[in-house]
């Protein structure tokens, strides 16, 4: 009943590409001759993959269970749905359009057999567009800088973690989270391997610029207050800059009378101080507007049925209650 490893897929909008993974998963995964599980949760796609995934649960009822969320509530959300119904000591998560290859993960389950409790993973040669590998390098500098998170790339979701660190996943409400990173903060034992990265098998990316940009203000605002003491250090020198200008201008207009020149400087600071205080404005809106959303405490997400072998019926709507005893 209880299998040693379960494998968490999240589909949003795969049609094109389900079959070529199910075609590399399931005999990569039977060859690792341990007992599986292979749960896929259908984020709210709009187009035929919850068709193809219960088709698929039929051919292969007894490995695959299949979560169908009734909307589209993010990767990391359809991760977490995923983490709650796992029965392995082992978990595994890997995105659905074969970016990662399923091959990979037995060298993964090896890791784990190891003592590890969070095997991460860093792409030998990412196969993405120039522009995401160069600012995934920049965010990946600054995580490091000011959160406790260490972790050599942390875009990729070939990821294995141990029971214990899911259990402690499961008992968080976080709304908005990054599930390497609080995977992370939870492990006792860490490490990395190299895997290799493979490009987009079917179907394009799921993530615009504007989403990932909230996903890494999630990141940072996760698990970091470090920007908003930033900020506080700034208003300080600012402060101080200020009051010794104000004694320069006090001093010059008693010696040498008024001036109006150098109003263009001012104009070119002024601004320049304006769009600080925006980007600090910004920012504390961006940790107010997650405190709100977790406050307003409605469900992370909504359940609307469950494939998986004797499930008696399938529940309409379980709902998931955000300050959550499950787990
Ligand atoms: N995904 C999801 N919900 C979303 C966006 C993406 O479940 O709202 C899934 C998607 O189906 C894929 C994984 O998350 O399995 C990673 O998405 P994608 O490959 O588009 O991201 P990228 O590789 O471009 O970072
Ligand atoms: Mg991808």
């Amino acid at each position: 009943m209880k299998p040693e490893l379960s494998v968490v897929i999240p589909v949003y909008n795969e049609e094109s590409g389900l079959a070529k993974l199910f075609a590399r998963l399931y005999p990569a995964l039977d060859k690792l001759g341990i007992s599986y599980e292979v749960l896929f949760v259908n984020d709210g796609s709009r187009d035929r993959s919850a068709a193809i995934l219960s088709e698929q649960f039929r051919l292969r009822p007894d490995v695959t269970r299949v979560i169908l969320f009734n909307g589209n509530y993010g990767q990391h959300m359809a991760i977490l749905a995923g983490f709650q119904a796992t029965r392995g000591d082992i978990t595994v998560t890997l995105d659905a359009d074969l970016q990662n290859p399923p091959e990979e993960i037995g060298h993964l389950v090896t890791k784990v057999r190891e003592g590890y409790d969070y095997v991460g993973s860093i792409r030998r040669e990412r196969q993405d567009v120039a522009w995401r590998t160069v600012a995934s390098r920049v965010m990946n500098r600054l995580r490091e800088r000011i959160t406790r998170i260490k972790m050599t790339d942390q875009g990729n979701m070939l990821r294995a973690y141990g029971r214990n660190v899911i259990d402690l996943i499961n008992q968080c409400s976080e709304v908005n989270t990054f599930i390497p990173a609080l995977a992370y903060t939870f492990s006792r034992r860490p490490t990395e391997i190299i895997v290799e990265h493979e490009e987009r098998a079917a179907g394009e990316s799921k993530y615009s610029l504007y989403s990932l940009i909230r996903l890494n203000f999630d990141l940072i605002t996760g698990f970091s207050l470090v920007p908003l003491q930033m900020f506080s250090m700034l208003g300080i020198g600012l402060s101080f800059v200020s009051a010794a200008l104000f004694v320069v201008l006090l001093a010059r207009r008693f010696l040498f009378g008024a001036e109006v020149e150098g109003v263009f400087t001012l104009f070119a600071i002024t601004f320049f101080l304006l769009g600080v205080v925006l980007f600090g404005i910004g920012l504390v809106g961006e940790y107010v507007g997650r405190i709100y959303q977790q406050v307003r405490g409605r469900p992370r997400f909504v359940i609307q049925a469950i494939l998986e072998e004797g499930a008696a019926v399938e529940p309409a709507h379980i709902v998931e209650p955000v300050n959550g005893t499950k787990g």
